[in-house]
């Protein structure tokens, strides 16, 4: 798809299953059930979605699935889709062509192919050219997590990196790079960050002149994507109160919510979906109702 002069793909890292529970939290099966199916185990499955931008100069990845790295009790859990790097070859896309990794946060679905384990064993970037971004909360909270979501932080996805200084840790509000920026959402985590991608268009009032000496062809902000991560993972979830069970701070979930909602809907953005194994990405739009609809975007 085309964001004014930035091309956007979506990729998959797989799918894999979640209990329907805990990815729908309090709201009653009765009602998440008419969104999503669940099998005999109530697993339901979840997407591992990646946005690859291309700015004309750079190629950003943000987020980098499950990866290869996880443990025989993991597997056991969620298997190991581990199909990011083949999606983005299939596109003629090869881990040297990134220029720059963003993280949302750093669980490990999120975050698994940031590095990979080398022939003897060692843990290196997977994109040897990149530089790497993350939210310095999620970091630091990596670090010591709590017993309830200790399970979730694999530190080979992240420490490496940092130790060796190819992961620059974001206080969220910064300009990555012109048109790319991250804002944090906090619900899910403390310090999750969304990414925004605001594409530049051309005038059109000087579209007539394109191409004629001494007639600039002047840019102007163009429309906008995000990438709104675990704040709402599917089209399922965006009802206000349609919040996760493993949602840190359900309050501000709500609250997050809201204040994505004030600008995604009156600016029309669109907004990516990083668990949604049908929908990678829609616009939000409120019906006569006041209910929130997922659009497809063409
Ligand atoms: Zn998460």
């Amino acid at each position: 798809m085309a964001l004014g002069d930035f091309e956007l793909m979506a990729f998959s890292d797989g799918t894999y299953p979640l209990d329907g529970g805990a990815f729908f939290g309090v709201i009653p099966k009765i009602m998440w059930s008419r969104k999503m199916v669940a099998d005999e185990k109530n697993y339901v499955t979840s997407g591992l979605n990646s946005l690859l931008i291309r700015t004309g100069t750079q190629t950003i990845l943000v987020e980098t699935g499950m990866g290869n790295k996880l443990s025989d009790r993991m597997k056991k859990f969620y298997g190991q889709p581990a199909k990011l790097l083949d999606n983005l070859s299939g596109a003629g896309i090869a881990p040297d062509d990134i220029d720059i990794v963003i993280n949302s946060h750093l669980h490990f679905d999120h975050c698994g192919w940031n590095t990979i384990r080398d022939k003897n064993g060692k843990i290196v970037p997977t994109f040897p050219r990149a530089k790497y971004y993350a939210p310095e909360g999620e970091w630091q909270y990596a670090r010591k997590p709590s017993e309830r979501d200790a399970i979730s932080y694999i530190p080979e996805n992240y420490d490496p990196l940092v130790e060796s200084g190819r992961m620059t840790l974001l206080k969220g509000g910064e300009e990555i790079v012109p048109g790319i920026s991250v804002e944090t959402f906090r619900g899910h985590t403390a310090s999750m960050q969304a990414i925004v991608v605001q594409g530049t268009g051309r005038n059109p009032h000087f579209s007539q002149n394109q191409g004629e000496v001494g007639h600039p062809r002047e840019s102007f902000v163009g429309p906008t994507a995000c990438y709104i991560s675990d704040l709402m993972p599917t089209t399922a979830h965006i009802d206000i109160a349609w919040g996760m069970g493993f949602d840190l701070y359900p309050l501000e979930t709500i609250e997050s919510k809201k204040r994505y909602y004030a600008r995604s809907i009156p600016e029309k953005w669109l907004t990516v979906f990083t668990h949604d194994a049908k929908t990678p990405w829609a616009y939000i739009e409120r019906d006569e109702l006041g209910k929130m609809v997922a659009k497809e975007a063409k």
